[in-house]
């Protein structure tokens, strides 16, 4: 199964080796405009695959990502000097207007996968330029932060990542709301088995983990300028789901009519994702704080949204 990736800088590019690396698809094509960097970035992810897996990695133009089941797309400009944030999300959607044109005349039938910021304002600008069903417009959203979060609690609880259900939901951004109130360990409600074994949950834990998330992406920019690993994963994790019609449950972007009072946006919440794309999208129940904080974020995303007029 193909898959395309357009714009192959430091997002790009991690989601290719971990593609590669994990073994998702059998050909990742990599396009940029600058075509030097996508060739570079090929050879040098193709010379891990001998390691690892039979995944063959190549750069290519539009024309080359025909019949890819999914296409990544991660493009994008960075911030002038004294640039806005308005200013720079209008010369990103003249990005995106370039290239979801080209991906759509080659590879029509694919599933589209945003991964440029502000995450969920270019979800929604994907959905409108393309034309194409929600379900087929996914933005990889909360889905690092889920992952966060899980860890975190993993940690406070001595219990694996992966036996904790919790959720990152709203805005890939600040005003992202952690959902306590439905969060399991294993099967058990997560603040009467953290009570249980003695390492409580209170306010003041919660909080400080809710920060950590948030503050993860600031803390790796800090220290390296910008982050690329854990999202390129994410990003994998989102296409295998896909490719191999997993119908696994994550959290991530998409356009949805109405929220908490709120229309027209694309935000995250725990989506099953197929072959199809999204599947159906499992509403969590939240308590009175959770749904304020919710619709807070999607006023957040809805602002910066109703700018674009599309
Ligand atoms: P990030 O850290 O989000 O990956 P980068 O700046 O490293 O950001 O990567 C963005 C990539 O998008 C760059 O390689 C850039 O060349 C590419 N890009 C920007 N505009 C276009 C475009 N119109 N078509 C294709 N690729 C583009």
């Amino acid at each position: 199964m193909k898959i395309g990736i357009v714009g192959t800088g430091m997002v790009g590019s991690a989601s290719a080796y971990a593609m590669a690396l994990m073994g998702v698809g059998t050909q990742i094509v990599l396009v940029d405009h600058n075509s030097a960097l996508a060739r570079a970035q090929a050879q040098d992810i193709a010379h891990a695959t001998p390691f690892a897996t039979t995944v063959a990695v190549r750069a290519g133009e539009y024309a080359d990502l025909d019949g890819a089941a999914v296409v990544i797309i991660a493009a994008g400009v960075s911030q002038k000097p004294g640039e806005s944030r308005l200013a720079l999300l209008e010369r990103n959607v003249e990005v995106f207007k370039a290239v979801i044109g080209g991906v759509m005349q080659a590879a029509p039938d694919a599933i589209l996968l945003i991964a440029t910021n502000p995450l969920d304002v270019m979800t929604f600008a994907a959905q409108r330029i393309a034309g194409l069903p929600p379900e087929r417009v996914i933005g990889s959203g909360t889905i690092l932060d889920t992952a966060r979060l899980r860890s975190l609690l993993g940690d406070h609880l001595g219990i694996a990542p992966n036996s904790v259900h919790a959720y990152v939901l709203g805005e890939h951004g600040d005003s992202e709301v952690c959902v306590w109130s439905s969060a399991m360990a294993g099967s058990v409600p997560i603040v009467s088995f953290a009570k249980q074994i003695g390492r409580p949950l209170d306010e003041a834990a919660r909080s400080s983990i809710a920060e950590q998330v948030r503050g993860a992406a600031y803390t790796i920019i800090e220290g390296k300028g910008a982050t690329w690993y854990g999202i390129g994963a994410g990003l994998a994790r989102i296409v295998s789901s896909i490719t191999d019609d997993e119908r696994t449950v994550l959290s991530v972007s998409q356009v949805t009519d109405e929220i908490e009072g709120v229309r027209d946006i694309a935000l995250s919440l725990p989506r099953i994702i197929g072959r199809e794309g999204i599947v159906a999208t499992l509403m969590p129940d939240l308590d009175a704080d959770e749904r304020a904080a919710l619709k807070r974020s999607a006023g957040v995303i809805s602002d910066y949204t109703s700018k674009l007029k599309f």
